[in-house]
């Protein structure tokens, strides 16, 4: 199994408690009606493991927004490009014309 398989397996129990929470975008560390804190209250869920749980979400926050640059960048460079094209086209053009 891959490491990939293995991050995305892994808290399936957590993700599944979040979908009870009031909020889609809960955070589960201070929201009211979080069943995710309501099982580790109620001691069916470890509160070590909603620990890890947050460690991987900001590992994959962090690893997104490395990605998010790399696409960023590449983007940048693509519109440069695709900017030089264009300029050179419109000079084309209107060299054409004048002729
Ligand atoms: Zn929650």
């Amino acid at each position: 199994m891959g490491v990939e398989a293995d991050l995305e397996g892994a808290f399936t129990d957590i993700e599944a408690l979040a979908k009870e929470c009031r909020f889609n975008n809960c955070s589960h560390t201070s929201e009211p009606d979080c069943a995710v804190l309501q099982a580790v209250a109620m001691n069916t869920l470890d509160g070590k493991r909603l620990e890890s749980y947050f460690k991987f979400q900001k590992e994959l926050r962090f690893l997104e927004t490395k990605v998010d640059e790399n696409a960023a960048i590449e983007q940048r460079q693509h519109e440069k490009k695709l900017g030089k094209y264009y300029k050179q086209t419109l000079h084309d053009i209107y060299e054409i014309k004048g002729k």
